[in-house]
């Protein structure tokens, strides 16, 4: 029986990483030397884990980082001045705030106090405006740039194919249907209230599922020949470890092409969240 080949987010961060390090060489010859900070409310696990791997992705390209962390029950005007202070230290290029944020904070106020030219997670409505009107201003947000990165990565075209996007979050889903929609593939996008939903991924050429349930997609989901990008990051009670949104081995022995989690979009959004900060970096030195 064939198996699916694998989309390796490592290949595809290491593309990027190998820009990544070209760029910031360059940009130091200019006196810049590009930052990301990193804003933390609280300790809560999943936040800690992904702050080391950036970390550690700042640390092996060469950029920069700063880490500012609050504690859980900080005050929103702690938290409003925090970011002010970021927005006017000018050696910051980006800053990533961690969400969701504990429920005593105004999230929405806090996004609305990050500059955008700073904004390298895409979480400001200028942003997501720039992503939805096709502009070219701001960041898109990381994850849902990483699943193009990764079919750009293996050439697979989009342009024409039928593509089923599960989930329709600002984090992931919209953003990433309107980022095909614009690559000229058509998209129907699925949610809680999608009847049927294994007709409609079972009939698309790509699927990209970021419904946020472990092992949810089962083989009725899937057909001979597909491509899919699974965002989801879950824990298995069943299994005790992380998984997708897709149970692999349905997956695998179905379609063409597929991620694996872990070490397939997760690894690729945190470059491109590197990548987003030297950007920011070069607006700022060559403007
Ligand atoms: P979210 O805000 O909870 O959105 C989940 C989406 O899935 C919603 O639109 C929801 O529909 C839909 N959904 C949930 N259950 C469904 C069902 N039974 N049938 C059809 N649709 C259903 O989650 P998110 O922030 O987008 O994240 C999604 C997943 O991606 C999570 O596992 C998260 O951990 C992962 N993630 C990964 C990365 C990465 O870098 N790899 C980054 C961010 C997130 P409704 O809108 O109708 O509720």
């Amino acid at each position: 029986m064939d198996i699916a080949k694998l989309l390796n987010g490592a290949d595809v961060a290491n593309a990027l990483n190998s820009k990544i390090i070209n760029e910031v060489e360059a940009l130091k010859t200019v006196g810049v030397s590009p930052t990301l900070a990193i804003l933390r409310v609280g300790e809560k696990p999943e936040d800690i884990s992904y702050e080391k791997s950036v970390m550690k992705r700042c640390a092996t390209t060469g950029v920069g980082v700063k880490s500012v962390a609050l504690r859980a029950d900080a005050a929103q005007e702690e938290l409003k001045q925090i970011i002010y202070d970021l927005n006017c230290d000018g050696n910051v290029h980006g800053v990533l705030i961690f969400r969701p944020l504990p429920k005593s904070l105004d999230e929405s106020a806090a996004c609305a106090a990050l500059d955008t030219a700073k904004d390298v997670d895409g979480i400001t409505k200028e942003s997501l405006a720039g992503v939805f009107t096709g502009s070219g201003k701001g960041f898109a947000p990381c994850t849902a740039q990483a699943c193009v990165e990764i079919l750009d990565h293996y050439k697979i075209g989009c342009e024409g194919k039928r593509t089923a996007v599960i989930g329709r979050s600002l984090v992931v889903g919209k953003p990433v249907a309107v980022m095909l929609i614009d690559k000229n593939a058509t998209v129907t996008v699925c949610h809680t209230r999608t009847p049927d939903m294994p007709a409609i991924t079972r009939d698309a050429d790509i699927i990209i599922s970021a419904v946020g349930k472990p092992e949810f997609l089962t083989k009725d989901y899937f057909s001979p020949g597909q491509i899919v990008i699974d965002v989801g990051i879950n824990w298995s009670e069943e299994k005790s470890k992380l998984c997708g949104d897709v149970r692999f081995e349905d997956a695998a022995r179905v379609v063409a092409a597929i991620t694996p989690v872990p070490g397939g979009v997760g690894t690729v959004t945190t470059s491109v969240l590197v990548m987003h900060v030297i950007n920011a970096a070069k607006i700022g030195a060559f403007a």
